[in-house]
């Protein structure tokens, strides 16, 4: 079969021939329907070799959509020939976070050498995907896996991201979204479809700000202009609280710059979440930022969120937006990741 991998560190992935994985018991064999390309893809193949710990060839893929082809031995509850969505951040199962549906904070997944797919297992961006065990299957019942793949991280992880903030975003509050690509133009629609906040989306491309607002966002900047110029845009967004500042500022790039910012636009009690995976750091402290604020950085989201997030999905309260591409042309798919040109998500159909 065709698998999109990434084979050696520095080197832009390759389509190449690899064969078809077999079911062992417990396992799933799916064929897949769709694939999602996400700039975590892109951050693990910038890292050099000494930090790079996903294994090599590395087939991509951790957005994954396909339908059931066959069952290991001992697999139940699953039939061949379903539809389904997987649930990425593979877990033990049996640790406390595993048994709450928290996979992705699993207590021992790093010791027990258990990788999400796309991310150190083999991923989705091949014609078939293996996966590990049936309860990282999720049914999308009618659903359009191409429209919908993106939904297990794009749309997982904003919204595991935002659920957190919940009780402190209350009418009158205002979040804010720093980068509005992938799992930002999300963020923006789920901030919409279970908070009562006013939405404000901040990115250095004028048409992200052009998708926010199409997707829902009260008011959208481009930043990233000279100093002074973003003293007055801060003003203005400061403003739009009433002077308070923002009760959640969700930063879906993770540079020093944007964690920063998020920083300055908190307000008191407010908490900046830091999704991107960028470098950057936030100082708390008792004169650099509001009372009460707090930072968080978050990892994916949990098994249940998943099947909340599909809910949205399936009534029409949220919708990827996505460009598609067939495995032959994967590799434009990373370079107008890379480019920053894309509308939304990029998905791979193979
Ligand atoms: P993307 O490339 O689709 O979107 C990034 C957006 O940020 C783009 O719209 C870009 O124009 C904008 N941007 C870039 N620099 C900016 C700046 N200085 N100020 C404002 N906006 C800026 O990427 P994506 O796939 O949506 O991923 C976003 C981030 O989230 C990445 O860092 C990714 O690795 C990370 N991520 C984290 C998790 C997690 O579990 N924490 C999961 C998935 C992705
Ligand atoms: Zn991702």
């Amino acid at each position: 079969m065709k698998a999109f991998q990434y084979r050696s560190i520095g080197r832009a992935p390759e389509v190449v021939d690899v064969p078809v994985p077999v079911p062992g018991p417990g396992e799933v064999l799916l064929r897949v329907s769709a694939a999602g390309v996400c700039h975590s893809d892109e951050f693990i193949m910038s890292l050099p070799e000494e930090q790079y710990v996903y294994g090599l060839p590395l087939t991509l893929g951790h957005e994954c959509a396909g339908i059931v082809e066959s069952l290991g031995e001992g697999v139940k509850g699953i039939s061949v020939g379903e539809s389904v969505l997987v649930y990425g951040p593979w877990g033990c199962g049996r640790c406390y976070a595993c048994s709450r549906g928290e996979e992705n904070y699993c207590e021992s997944a790093a010791v027990q050498g258990i990788r999400p797919p796309g991310l150190g297992a083999p991923g989705a961006m091949a014609e078939y995907l293996l996966v590990d065990d049936a309860r990282h299957l999720v049914s999308l019942g009618g659903l359009d896996p191409v429209t919908c793949v993106s939904l297990t991280d794009a749309g997982l992880t904003p919204y595991h991201a935002i659920k957190k903030s919940l009780p402190i975003l209350v009418p009158g509050s205002v979040a804010i979204v720093i980068g509005a690509g992938g799992l930002g133009h999300v963020a923006v629609q789920i901030l919409r479809a279970i908070t009562p906040s006013l939405v404000i989306a901040l990115d250095t491309a004028g048409d992200k700000i052009d998708l926010a607002r199409a997707v829902g966002a009260h008011f959208g900047f481009v930043t990233g202009g000279a100093a002074e110029t973003m003293l007055m845009l801060e003003e203005e967004i400061r403003a739009l609280s009433g002077g308070r500042g923002a009760a959640a500022v969700f930063d879906f790039v993770g540079i020093q710059s944007t964690t920063e910012l998020a920083a300055r636009l908190v307000g008191v009690g407010g908490e900046i979440v830091v999704v991107g995976v960028g470098p950057g750091t936030v100082q708390v402290g008792f004169f650099s930022t509001p009372w009460e604020s707090s930072a968080r950085a978050p990892y994916w989201g949990s098994r249940s969120e998943l099947i909340e997030v599909l809910e949205l999905a399936r009534t029409g309260r949220i919708k990827v937006e996505i460009e598609r591409f067939s495995l032959d042309e994967a590799p434009r798919a990373y370079e107008s990741l890379h480019a920053g040109t894309l509308r939304g998500r990029a998905v791979v159909i193979p």
